[in-house]
C-alpha cells in the first residue's frame, strides 16, 4: 500500500481501476443523462420527404417567371395536400397545390409561395412574384442521411438526444448501468437528523451529502446507515454493501483508536492501495477494491467538508467514468484573487471560493472559514480553488484555476433578449 500520494497520483490509481459499467437498455424517455453504450446510426433521412415549411401553394417556378405585383399570374388549384397525407398525383404545368406546413411536396413542385403572399379566388390563386428555387421547401435529408452516425458511444443524453432517438425509431436505447454506491458512516458520536443530540452527539449530515452527491452525478445511493466504532459493526455494515459497485465510507479512517475502517477492510480481503493524500481538506482518504466483490472502496474522511471534497475530487470522476462518461471532471476558470491566500507548502488545498463576473473576468474570493468542520462556505462557495501543493501564496490580483461545483455565479438576471 502506498501512502501520503500527491493528489494527481491518488486520481490516477483510481481511474486505473474504473471501467465503464455494463450496458443495459433502457426507454429513451428514462434516459435523461445516462450515457449512450452504443453507436446510433441513422438508418432513415430526416425529414423523410421534401416538405413544406409554410402553409401555402406548391407551385412550378417556371409558370411564375413572368409575375409580378402588377401583373400577378393566376393558377389553377388542383388539389390539396394536407400533412401526414402522401401526394397522390403530380402538378402539371398552370397548376398550383394547396399546401400545409410539413406536408410532402407533388412531384412536379419546386417551390412554396406563402398562402399571405397570394390572393384566392375560388379554384384559382393569384401569385404575384416567381419564388425562388425551392424556396419554403424544407429537402428530405436536409438534417439526417441514412448511414450517417449520429450519436457516438460516450454521448451523454440530453432533449435534444432524446428528440433525435425518436427521429431515428427509437424508444430503447443501449446505456450504461448506473454505479450503485453504497454509503454508510460511522463513529459513536453520531445520529440522524430527528436523534437527540444532547452529550456530545452529531448528526450524520454526510449520510445526506455523500448521497445528494451521488444522485448529482447519476449514481444510486444506497444507504447503509451509521456503524459504530467498533470492528464488528463496521464489518456488518461493509458486508451489506459488498454487492455494490462502490462502497463509501465516512469516518474512521484516519489513525486514532477508534478508527477501524482499515482495519475491517483488511478482514473482508480489501486490499488498500493508498492511505492518505498530500490534500487539505481530505488528507485520511482511503482506497481499495475488495477482493470478494470487485466493488471499489474508498474510506472518505469524517469531517464534513473533507467527505464532500474527497468525493468531488476522487469518487465522483470514478462514478463518472463507471456511467460511461468520457469528460470526467468539472468544468476549470481561471479567476483572479480578490485577495491573498496563504499556506504552508506541501499539501495541495482547495479553498472554497465564491465566483463573481466583473467586469469581463471571473474574480474568487473565500467563501468564508476554511476550516474541515464547516459546512456553510460549501454551500455558500461556487467552486474549489486549486491551490497548488508546492505554492505557499497567491497574491491578491494573481489568476487560478477554480473547479466549478455550481455555476450560479452565471446565472443572468435578464433573459438576454
Ligand atoms: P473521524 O474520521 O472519525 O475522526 O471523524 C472526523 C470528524 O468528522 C469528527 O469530528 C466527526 O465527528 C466528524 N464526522 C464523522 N462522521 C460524520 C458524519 N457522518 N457526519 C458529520 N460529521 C461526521
Ligand atoms: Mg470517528
Amino acid at each position: 500500500m502506498r501512502t501520503e500520494l500527491a493528489a494527481a497520483e491518488a486520481l490516477a490509481l483510481i481511474l486505473g481501476e474504473t471501467a465503464p459499467l455494463a450496458p443495459e437498455s433502457v426507454d429513451v424517455r428514462a434516459a435523461q443523462g445516462r450515457v449512450l453504450a452504443e453507436a446510433v446510426v441513422a438508418t432513415r433521412r430526416i425529414p423523410p420527404a421534401d416538405n413544406s415549411a409554410m402553409d401555402g401553394y406548391a407551385v412550378r417556378r417556371a409558370d411564375l417567371a413572368a409575375a409580378s405585383r402588377e401583373r400577378p399570374v393566376a393558377l389553377r388549384v388542383a388539389f390539396e395536400i394536407a400533412a401526414g397525407a402522401a401526394p397522390q398525383q403530380s402538378l402539371h404545368a398552370g397548376e398550383a397545390a394547396r399546401i400545409f406546413t410539413g406536408a410532402a411536396i407533388p412531384p412536379g413542385a419546386d417551390a412554396v409561395v406563402r398562402q399571405e403572399d397570394v390572393e384566392r379566388e375560388g379554384e384559382s390563386v393569384r401569385i404575384p412574384l416567381e419564388p425562388r428555387p425551392r424556396e419554403n421547401v424544407r429537402d428530405a435529408g436536409e438534417d439526417i442521411e441514412p448511414g450517417q452516425l449520429v450519436l457516438e458511444p460516450g454521448t451523454a443524453i440530453g432533449p435534444a438526444h432524446a428528440g433525435m432517438l425518436a427521429a431515428l425509431g427509437r424508444s430503447v436505447v443501449a446505456v450504461h448501468q448506473r454505479p450503485r454506491v453504497a454509503l454508510l458512516s460511522s463513529g459513536d458520536e453520531l445520529v440522524e437528523p430527528d436523534g437527540d443530540v444532547a452529550g456530545g452527539r452529531i448528526v450524520s449530515s454526510n449520510s445526506y451529502t455523500l448521497a445528494a452527491q451521488c444522485r448529482e452525478v447519476g449514481a444510486d445511493p444506497v444507504y447503509l446507515g451509521i456503524a459504530r466504532d467498533t470492528p464488528e459493526a463496521l464489518e456488518e455494515r461493509f458486508r451489506a454493501g459488498l454487492r455494490a459497485d462502490v462502497v463509501v465510507s465516512s469516518a474512521g479512517v484516519s489513525v486514532g483508536d477508534h478508527d477501524h475502517v482499515r482495519g475491517v477492510l483488511a478482514k473482508l480481503g480489501c486490499e488498500l492501495r493508498f492511505w492518505g493524500v498530500r490534500i487539505k481538506p481530505g488528507f485520511p482518504l482511503a482506497f481499495g477494491r475488495l477482493g470478494q466483490s470487485g466493488a471499489l472502496v474508498f474510506g472518505l474522511p469524517g469531517n464534513p467538508v473533507s467527505a464532500m471534497v474527497t468525493f468531488e475530487e476522487f469518487v465522483r470522476p470514478a462514478l463518472r467514468r463507471m456511467a460511461g462518461h468520457r469528460s470526467l471532471f468539472r468544468p476549470l476558470v481561471r479567476a483572479r484573487l480578490a485577495e491573498r491566500l496563504a499556506k504552508k507548502p506541501g499539501r495541495l488545498h482547495f479553498v472554497r471560493v465564491v465566483l463573481e463576473h466583473q467586469g469581463g473576468e471571473i474574480v474568487a474570493k473565500s467563501a468564508g472559514n476554511q476550516s474541515s468542520g464547516a459546512l456553510l462556505p460549501m454551500l455558500r462557495g461556487h467552486g474549489l480553488l486549486v491551490f497548488p501543493a508546492e505554492a505557499s501564496e497567491l497574491a491578491a490580483g494573481e489568476v487560478a484555476s477554480v473547479q466549478v461545483l455550481d455555476p450560479a455565479f452565471l446565472d443572468a438576471p435578464q433573459p438576454g433578449f
